[in-house]
């Protein structure tokens, strides 16, 4: 089976969107996302227009603020402390990555935690870590949800995840712990990775090397979540050899179409659900 992470999308932000309205219906209020966009680098600039354009799609009202790439980081944390505090803001989000003058780690702890829509405070890995509900990175968050489209219960499950970073690999283990799965985090270090994969139940591929999964590395049966966005040529292709592997296994997402939508999607749902925990 190929998971459409598409057709899975646009029912998630049909839901939000439904949500929104009945919520504005009984209170006059809609959710705020504000995007801060720090100089021109391409790739930056098309995710945040494409935020900005799902966003108004659902009824989330999006404020995109824009810096040039020499702006301080003084000036930012300003604006990110005037978000903090602005009732119509429900979540925050700083574009990654970021000029050298600004370092990372001040942006992402000088965001409120329970505006921290991108889930990447330490409030809110600590949380997740912990095992405990918090705000949950958007593409972890969406590979998840593709699962359990396929298996909704997924204890005793082993799922082997190829990466290890903050954005991905981890909070990926840690919700999949968190369903009771047996974990393996695989990494750039990692000996045999082929044995280790051909054990797994479920395995996510975040690593960013095309079509490293071959079919010999894949369990029969198994689910197969390709996070990868990898250029080639002229192509998109994810971390794993998609025509090969696409017979041998359950389910298994494409690149493009799998994954990627859903995170976006994941980015509303975590807006949504930060606005609720305020109108309380
Ligand atoms: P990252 O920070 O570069 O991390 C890559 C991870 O893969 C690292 O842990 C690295 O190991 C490991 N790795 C690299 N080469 C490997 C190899 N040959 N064998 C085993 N492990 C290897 O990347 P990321 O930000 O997590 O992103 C991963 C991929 O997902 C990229 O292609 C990115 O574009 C894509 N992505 C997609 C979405 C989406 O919405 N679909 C969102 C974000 C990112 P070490 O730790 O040892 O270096």
């Amino acid at each position: 089976m190929i998971i459409d992470g598409k057709k899975e999308a646009e029912v998630l932000r049909e839901e939000i969107k439904k949500e929104i309205i009945s919520i504005k219906k009984k209170t006059n209020r809609v959710p705020g996302l504000a995007v801060i966009l720090i100089g021109d680098h391409i790739p930056s600039q098309i995710y945040v227009k494409n935020k900005e354009k799902c966003s108004k799609e659902v009824g989330i009202n999006s404020n995109v603020i824009k810096y040039s790439h020499d702006v301080s980081e003084e000036e930012v944390l300003k604006k990110i402390k005037e978000l903090n505090n602005d009732n119509s803001v429900s979540g925050i989000l700083v574009q990654l990555p970021l000029p050298d003058q600004i370092r990372q780690e001040s942006i992402i702890n000088s965001i409120d935690p329970s505006k921290d829509v991108d889930g990447f405070s330490p409030i809110n890995v600590g949380n997740l870590a912990s095992g405990y509900n918090g705000i949950v990175p958007c593409t972890p968050k969406g590979c998840l949800m593709l699962i359990k489209k396929i298996e909704k219960n997924l204890s005793g499950k082993h799922a082997v995840i190829l990466g290890r970073s903050n954005l991905n690999g981890k909070p990926i283990a840690q919700l999949l712990l968190k369903e009771n799965c047996t974990i393996t985090i695989a990494h750039s270090k990692t000996e045999n990775l082929k044995e280790k994969c051909l054990k797994a139940d479920i395995l996510v591929a975040a690593v960013g090397v095309a079509n490293l999964v071959k079919k010999d590395w894949v369990k029969d049966g198994s689910i197969i979540i390709d996070v990868g966005i990898n250029k080639q040529g002229d192509k998109i292709v994810g971390d794993v050899s998609f025509e090969e592997v696409k017979d041998k296994v359950k389910a298994i997402t494409p690149v493009p179409g799998g994954v990627g939508p859903m995170t976006i999607a994941c980015l509303l749902k975590n807006t949504l659900e930060c606005f609720k925990d305020r109108l309380t």
